[in-house]
């Protein structure tokens, strides 16, 4: 059997293959020299953290930094064998064989190429998730659990898997069907049309998020009268931030990881603070917080990296436009015709590197954005308190106190916290 198919890998198979075990080679190297500097006795913390965390505190981090490097190893390791054992095993014909039988036995033989993509795609997104739970729950039972971060039970973890699913499904297959049809109506100017289509789902997705979205996983509360909320009210007013809701979200029923974002796209404005952020905060340190969001805001950050990934998704789109009537690609995975959905699956293997380096660049432009926000909330006379309460979330959460250089500028959107300490105490200019 494995003979039989070993036979069959060259071509294009081999080039995936390839690719794929490469770019994991390159991830895996990366990971690996994290864990070798939370392993190394020599690597303390730097100038601009010292002070304010303890030993204690350090040991717990490179701790919790190991078991979750660890995992991380394990976990790449699982998914590269997942996706090696698709490609090889010609697991996606497979696959799209028997959705097509799910469709003729309820009935629906003839509803086409169409139906069948939705059908396929939502098997996979299922099944990739049930591949993933045991980890999910290890993440979340075992190592959260021993470094007392989880706050989670497992009748919710179950209830938010179940939701997850179910919300993943019903929200991708009306913009599967519907970027199908985009593709094939658009014809040889279909680039510009899908890219069109891709912005319209993407911003739909940043209306409904906080509206729709969150509130299903999560239970928002007005934030309650008094000194808080005026504070805020006067610090959105400040920098002219049409504030219509301030909210405190439920994060602690999860995790004691804290967090705080506004949103103000397209007329929802709203600013959300973790009810962990209020508990582990004074009042100015959140002040600083929320200045910092409102940077974001004030300086366009949301619609700039739209800006960047539109034109990321436009140059894969002109990419893909030369594969899509590819009969050789398609052969090459074991499919005799070319259903759309399966020849961007195809395309996005042999598209990996290029979007490899285009997450890179997303993690640059996201770490300037950080910085630009700090300064954003400093300039409003809050550099201080947030120095303080970055450094409170840093412990809070041991994350990101002291990371490889590279580790952190391949996985990070959030500079290390000493580069952002150092960075809000420079001078003013
Ligand atoms: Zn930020």
């Amino acid at each position: 059997m494995l003979h039989e198919h070993i036979h069959h890998i060259g071509g294009y198979k081999g080039a995936v293959l390839g690719i794929s075990w490469a770019i994991y080679g390159i991830k895996t190297y990366v990971d690996l020299r994290q864990l070798r500097r939370l392993q190394d006795p020599k690597v303390t913390l730097p100038v601009s953290i010292k002070g304010h965390i303890s030993d204690d505190e350090y040991t717990k981090y490179q701790a919790y930094g190991k078991d979750r490097s660890r995992f991380g190893l394990v976990k790449g390791l699982f998914d590269q064998i997942v996706s090696t054992v698709t490609i090889v095993y010609d697991v996606l014909p497979k696959l799209w064989a028997y959705s097509g039988h799910v469709l003729a036995v309820a009935g629906l033989a003839s509803a086409g190429e169409l139906a069948q993509s939705v059908t396929f795609t939502s098997i996979a997104l299922t099944s990739s998730t049930i591949l993933g739970l045991g980890f999910a729950y290890y993440s979340t039972f075992v190592i959260e659990e021993k470094h007392g971060f989880n706050k989670q039970t497992k009748a919710l973890f179950a209830l938010d898997t179940i939701k997850s699913m179910v919300l993943t499904v019903v929200l991708s297959s009306p913009v599967i069907a519907a970027g199908i049809r985009v593709i094939e109506w658009g014809g040889k100017n279909f680039v510009l049309y899908a890219g069109a289509f891709v912005l319209a789902t993407q911003v739909t997705f940043v209306i409904l998020y906080p509206t729709v979205l969150s509130p299903i996983f999560n239970k928002f509360t007005p934030i309650e009268e008094g000194d808080l909320k005026t504070k805020i009210e006067t610090l959105a007013k400040r920098v002219d931030f049409p504030v219509q809701s301030i909210y405190v979200v439920d994060g602690s029923k999860r995790s004691s990881h804290s967090n705080a974002y506004v949103t103000g796209l397209l007329g929802v404005n709203r600013i959300v603070i973790y009810d962990t952020l209020i508990e582990q905060m004074n009042h100015q340190e959140i002040l600083a917080v929320v200045a910092h969001e409102l940077g974001h805001w004030k300086n366009n950050h949301i619609f700039r990296s739209l800006l960047v990934s539109q034109a990321q998704i436009l140059i894969s789109f002109w990419s893909f436009s030369h594969f899509l009537h590819f009969q050789p690609l398609y052969s090459a995975f074991g499919f005799y015709s070319q259903p759309t959905v399966i020849g961007f699956m195809l395309f996005s293997y042999l598209y990996e590197p290029i979007d490899f380096l285009s997450t890179l660049s997303i993690y640059r432009v996201g770490r300037y954005h950080e910085f630009d926000a700090d300064q954003f909330a400093k300039k409003l006379g809050y550099g201080e308190p947030l120095k303080s309460g970055l450094i409170k979330l840093g412990k809070k959460n041991l994350k990101n106190l002291n990371p490889d250089p590279v580790y952190s500028a391949f996985n990070i959107v959030h500079p290390p916290l000493a580069e952002r300490l150092a960075a809000i105490g420079k001078s003013n200019i």
